[in-house]
Parts: structure tokens; C-alpha cells; sequence
């Protein structure tokens, strides 16, 4: 049965992550016989083409473009071409434009032949030795600090691995908010340059990793990260944020412990029973 209707095909064709040597024999493969390669960037995919002595054509194909340039390759694929899309590093759509094309060649039934090969979250979620049954994959953190921060709060209680991307020129702010917001106690890892001179993949502690950033500004001021969060393990040593207990301990100044508690879980939303805990527990310290 051919589900096809076009003679078309959309190769997706992951690409190193720094390592050239990572790329596969059958994606220098397809970058060779396809009839063209959409890429994110012309002069990035040039560099690499040249490294393995590939010539091709290459058309731009970016966020800024992707709209409509997306028909444009539609219009090709009917005619019957074959197309090789890549990103600048790692696997195409993933947190790279794409998705649109990909939703249409569904739509238009074109075939499609994804590659396996580098993925930078996939690479630094095996090397985290956080669980991998079962993960999540968040992307990059919104840049606003406010939203930035009701997201890791809202991720909590997440009981899966959580995995992100994050630039060099917000790292430190991040594992603050981290901190913050999930605890200073959530082991955490960062996989840094993965595939490169510089890789380091190190985790701990967020409150550890954030005096170990800060005494490593020199190395993490460059470079690329991935940021990997164990997910939520209810424990019995009651995890509360430290804001929550910023609060708690100011309110504690002028209230009984019972209003100060009531009102700071109605702030924090959290739960009153695991703050009446936390109080008692800490009421000597
Ligand atoms: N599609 C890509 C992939 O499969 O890896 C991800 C694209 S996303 C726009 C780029 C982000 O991936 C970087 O900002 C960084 O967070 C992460 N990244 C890419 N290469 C990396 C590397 N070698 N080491 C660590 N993180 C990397």
C-alpha cells in the first residue's frame, strides 16, 4: 500500500553537536544524493559540507523564513524532490524550525525519513545518571524572569526527569531560580559543551552547583549547557522552597506561628501541613 501521493521525500539529518566526527555514514549519505538542503544557516552547513567534501545546493531555511519558505519546499516535494532539511547542530525540529514543514508534508501526504543521530538533551540526559524512564523535555526557559520563575515553580512537583537548554549569559541566574523555586537541595546537572574540547557534565546539588558556577565563571561564561533536574521524590525530610521560608520567617516576626503559617501557604501555595512540619522541625535552629 503507498500512502504517498508525491514522489518527494523530506530527509530529517541530524548533524554533530561539535564533534564532526558524530555525523553518520548514511547522513553524509543523503547530504550528498538529495536534490537540495534546506539548512538554518547557509555558511554553518557550507563549513560542514566543505569538512567532508559534500557539494550541494543549499537554500536558507530559519525562524525568520520558515512561514514561507515552508511552501515553497511543499511545492518541490510534489514535484518530486528530494530534500534534506538540517539545523545548525543536532537533530532538526527539535527546539530548531521545521515543525510547520513537517505538519504539512502529513497533511499533503509527502513522505518523510527522519535520521537518527546528535541530539544534545538526549546525549546529556545519558550521561546524568538522573533516572531516564521517564523525562521531559522543556526547551529553552523563558527569558522574562517573572514567567521564567512561575515555570520551575509550576515544575515542582514534577516527578519526571526534567531536561532544559541554557545559554552561557543566563546560567547562574537560572540555578538561582532553581534554587528558588524547587529547592536548594534537587540534585541538578549541567552537560556543558557536549562533544567538545571543554565538555564538562558535572551535577550536584543545586546549591552546590551554584557556589561551583560561580567560583567557574571564566568556563561558564562561554559555551553551551543543558541543564538536567531530578524530577520531584516526595522525601521525608519536607522540601520547601526558600522563598517560602524567606517569607515564613518574616511573617514569624510579628505573628503567631499558626497565622504566620496560614498566611505564608496561601502566598506560596503550599501545603499547611508540610509548613506546620517544617516550623517545628526547624523551630529550635
Ligand atoms: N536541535 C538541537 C539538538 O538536537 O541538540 C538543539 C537546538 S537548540 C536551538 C540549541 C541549544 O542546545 C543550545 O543553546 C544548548 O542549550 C544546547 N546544545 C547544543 N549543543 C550543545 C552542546 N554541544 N553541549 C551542550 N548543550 C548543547
Amino acid at each position: 500500500m503507498n500512502l504517498f501521493k508525491y514522489n518527494g521525500t523530506l530527509y530529517i539529518v541530524p548533524t554533530p553537536i561539535g564533534n564532526l566526527s558524530d555525523i553518520t555514514y548514511r547522513a553524509l549519505k543523503i547530504l550528498k544524493e538529495v536534490d537540495l538542503i534546506a539548512c538554518e544557516n547557509i555558511k554553518r552547513t557550507n563549513i560542514l559540507l566543505e569538512h567532508f567534501n559534500i557539494k550541494n545546493t543549499l537554500i536558507s531555511f530559519n525562524k525568520n523564513n520558515e512561514f514561507y519558505k515552508t511552501d515553497n519546499l511543499i511545492q518541490k516535494l510534489k514535484q518530486g524532490k528530494k530534500i534534506a532539511l538540517v539545523s545548525n547542530a543536532g537533530t532538526p525540529i527539535i527546539n530548531d524550525p521545521g515543525y510547520l514543514l513537517i505538519k504539512k508534508c502529513h497533511i499533503f501526504c509527502i513522505q518523510i525519513i527522519p535520521l537518527p543521530g546528535p541530539c544534545s538533551a538526549i546525549t546529556a540526559l545519558s550521561a546524568s545518571g538522573i533516572s531516564t524512564n521517564r523525562f521531559c523535555y522543556e526547551g529553552f526557559l523563558p527569558s522574562k524572569k517573572k514567567i521564567r520563575q512561575n515555570l520551575l515553580h509550576s515544575l515542582r512537583k514534577e516527578k519526571r526527569t526534567i531536561i532544559f537548554c541554557e545559554s552561557k549569559y543566563r546560567i547562574i541566574e537560572t540555578i538561582k531560580d532553581i534554587i528558588n523555586e524547587i529547592g536548594k537541595n534537587r540534585h541538578i546537572v549541567i552537560a556543558r559543551e557536549i562533544t567538545k574540547k571543554w565538555e564538562i557534565i558535572y551535577g550536584n546539588k543545586a546549591k552546590v552547583m551554584l557556589s561551583w558556577l560561580e567560583n567557574n565563571k571564566n568556563i561558564y561564561s562561554k559555551g553551551e549547557n543543558i541543564i538536567i533536574i531530578n524530577g520531584y521524590k516526595k522525601d521525608k525530610n519536607i522540601n520547601i522552597s526558600e522563598n517560602t521560608i524567606n517569607t515564613f520567617q518574616i511573617l514569624k516576626n510579628f505573628l503567631s506561628l499558626k497565622q504566620s503559617v496560614l498566611i505564608t501557604s496561601k502566598i506560596h501555595k503550599v501545603s499547611k501541613n508540610n509548613l506546620y512540619q517544617y516550623a517545628i522541625k526547624n523551630k529550635e535552629k
